[in-house]
C-alpha cells in the first residue's frame, strides 16, 4: 500500500527587540537565572502589562514578509494553564483575532521542485521561563528569565508532504527573518523552535489521517530523523489494523524515537478570554504602507538579480545569499574592488571552505569588506598570485582586526616573480638538472611540461606568475626538438 505524509508546523520565533513584550526587562538569552524579571513579567497581583511597540512593529513585518493579510483590529487573549515555568498561570497570546492571517510561502526544495505552503495565521505572544533541573535529578528550579520575551506562532496548513519541504521552509522562514533583521532564529538557542504535525493516509485519499505532534525539536537534522521515524510508526500501526491516538510525542535525540508525552485528548482546554488589560490594536494603512516602504531585498531577489548583474550561476547565488551576513560581505566587498567574479571565486573557494571545515557561522566572520576588497586589487593586479593568495587569505580569514594585507606580504616576501631573466635562468637550470624528463619530453611525451612548470615554481617560492612560467617552460622545451 502507498502511504502519504501530511504536516503541518507550527513554528514560534523570539523576537530580537531590546525588551520584553509586556515590560522593559531585557530579552538578552542566558544571565543568571531570575535576573531579568519584574513584577509585570512573573505577573504579580495588580501589575499592568503594556505593549511593546517595537514588538508589534518586527510582528507586522514578519507578517507582511509571509505574504499574509494583517488583521487591522487585533486582540489578546488569555490562555490558562498552570505550569511552574509560568507564574502567572496564563500566557497572554492571540486566539479570536491574531494579527495576521491567509499567507504563504514559495519555496524550492533540495531536489528543486517548487511548493507553496500556506499559512494559515500568526500570532504574537510572550515566551514562558525555563525549568532548570539538578544534575541529580531530585530538584528542579525555575529560571524566569525568559518569561515575557516576545514571540510569534507562524502556523501552517497541513501542505507539507516531504521532510525536504519542511527543511526547506524552516530555511526559507530563518533567512527571511534574518533578512528583516527581526529575530535569529537559532534552533541551538531556542530563538526558532519548530512542532512538527504529523498524519498519514492512504494516497490518493482526500481525508487527513489523526495526528500527533512532535514538540521544540531543536535541530533541522533532528527534524528530518522524527519524520522519518514518526511516519514510519504510524504507518506500522495502520497495516497492522491499528489505530493511531492524538497526542503530543517527544522525540528523544539519543534514543532516535519518539514518546508519548500526553494525550491531547482533554489537555487543550486553556479557558482562553479576551485579555482585559491590554486595549485592541489597531494597525492602520499608513503603517503598513510604511513597513513595505522598508523592506529589505530577500534571498530570492537577490538571486535573481545576481544572475543577471553578476552572471552568476543560480547554485553560487543560491549559496550565497543563504545568509544576510554573506550577501552583504558580497554586496560590499564587490562595491569597494568593482570585481564581481574574483569576489564570487574567493567567497566560493575560501569563505565558505572555512566555513565548512572550522564550523563558522555566518554572523561570526570577522572579516571585513574593507580587507577582502584590498586583497582582490592585489591579486587581480598580479602583484600576488592565487596559489600565495589561498596562504594569504586563510591568514586573513582567521586574523584579527589588525591584520594588514600590504604588510603581510612584505615581511613575508610574497610579491609575485614577473622577473623574465630570472624566470627563464631558472627554467634552464631545471633543464639541465633534469636528463630523463628531457629525454622523455624528446620522446614525445609532451605532458611532462607539466613537471617542469612545477620544478620552476618551486624554485621560484610558488611566486612566480604561473603563466609566464608556462610560457618559458614550453618555449625552452620546443628549442630543444
Ligand atoms: P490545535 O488547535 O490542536 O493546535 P490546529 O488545527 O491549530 O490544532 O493545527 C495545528 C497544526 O497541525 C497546524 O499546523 C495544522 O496544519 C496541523 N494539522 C492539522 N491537522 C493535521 C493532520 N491531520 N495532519 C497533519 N497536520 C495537521
Ligand atoms: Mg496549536
Ligand atoms: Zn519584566
Amino acid at each position: 500500500m502507498e502511504w502519504e505524509i501530511v504536516m503541518g508546523l507550527e513554528v514560534h520565533v523570539e523576537l530580537a527587540t531590546k525588551t520584553k513584550i509586556f515590560c522593559s526587562c531585557t530579552t538578552e538569552f542566558g544571565g543568571k537565572p531570575n535576573t531579568h524579571c519584574c513584577p509585570i513579567c512573573t505577573g504579580m497581583p495588580g501589575t499592568l502589562p503594556v505593549l511593546n511597540k517595537k514588538v508589534l512593529e518586527y510582528a507586522v513585518r514578519a507578517g507582511l514578509a509571509l505574504n499574509c493579510d494583517i488583521t487591522r483590529y487585533n486582540k489578546f487573549d488569555r490562555k490558562n494553564y498552570f505550569y511552574p515555568d509560568l507564574p502567572k498561570a496564563y500566557q497572554i497570546s492571540q486566539l479570536y483575532l491574531p494579527f495576521a492571517r491567509n499567507g504563504h510561502v514559495d519555496l524550492e526544495t533540495e531536489s528543486g521542485r517548487n511548493v507553496t505552503v500556506r499559512i494559515h495565521e500568526i500570532h504574537m505572544e510572550e515566551d514562558a521561563g525555563k525549568l532548570v533541573h539538578s544534575l541529580f535529578g531530585d530538584k528542579t528550579y525555575p529560571d524566569y528569565n525568559r518569561c515575557g520575551v516576545p514571540l510569534i506562532e507562524i502556523v501552517s496548513e497541513p501542505d507539507f508532504r516531504e521532510s525536504e519541504e519542511v527543511i526547506a521552509y524552516l530555511n526559507k522562514l530563518k533567512t527571511t527573518l534574518e533578512y528583516l533583521g527581526i529575530s535569529d532564529c537559532k534552533m541551538e538557542e531556542g530563538s526558532m523552535r519548530a512542532d512538527v504535525n504529523l498524519s498519514v493516509r492512504k494516497k490518493g485519499s482526500t481525508e487527513f489521517g489523526t495526528r500527533t505532534e512532535m514538540k521544540n525539536i531543536n535541530s533541522l537534522k533532528s527534524i528530518e530523523r522524527a519524520i522519518a521515524f514518526e511516519s514510519k510508526r504510524q504507518i506500522e500501526i495502520l497495516e497492522n489494523g491499528g489505530e493511531i491516538i492524538q497526542e503530543t510525542r517527544r522525540w528523544d535525540e539519543n534514543k532516535e524515537k519518539t514518546f508519548s508525552m500526553r494525550s491531547k485528548e482533554n489537555a487543550n482546554d486553556y479557558r482562553y478570554f479576551p485579555e482585559p488589560d491590554i486595549p485592541p490594536i489597531s494597525i492602520t494603512e499608513d503603517e503598513i504602507n510604511y513597513y513595505n516602504s522598508i523592506r529589505p531585498e530577500f534571498a530570492e531577489e537577490k538571486v535573481v538579480r545576481y544572475m543577471s548583474e553578476y552572471g552568476m550561476t543560480k547554485k553560487d547565488a543560491q549559496i550565497i545569499v543563504s545568509s544576510k551576513y554573506l550577501a552583504k560581505l558580497f554586496e560590499e566587498t564587490v562595491e569597494k574592488c568593482g570585481d564581481p567574479s574574483e569576489v564570487r571565486y574567493w567567497m566560493m573557494m575560501q569563505v565558505l571552505y572555512f566555513m565548512n571545515e572550522r564550523n563558522v557561522q555566518p554572523e561570526n566572520i570577522t572579516l571585513s569588506s574593507d580587507k577582502f576588497a584590498q586583497f582582490v586589487k592585489i591579486v587581480k593586479d598580479g602583484r600576488i598570485n592565487k596559489q600565495i593568495g589561498k596562504k594569504v587569505f586563510e591568514v586573513m580569514f582567521f586574523g584579527d582586526e589588525s591584520f594588514d594585507v600590504e604588510k603581510y606580504i612584505k615581511e613575508n616576501n610574497l610579491e609575485q616573480v614577473e622577473d623574465t631573466t630570472l624566470i627563464a635562468q631558472t627554467v634552464e637550470q631545471v633543464i639541465n638538472d633534469n636528463p630523463k624528463a628531457v629525454a622523455q619530453y624528446k620522446s614525445g611525451q609532451k605532458k611532462i611540461a607539466g613537471f617542469f612548470i612545477g620544478q620552476v615554481m618551486k624554485k621560484l617560492g610558488g611566486k612566480a606568475n604561473p603563466g609566464t612560467v608556462g610560457k618559458a617552460v614550453n618555449e625552452a622545451l620546443e628549442k630543444l626538438l
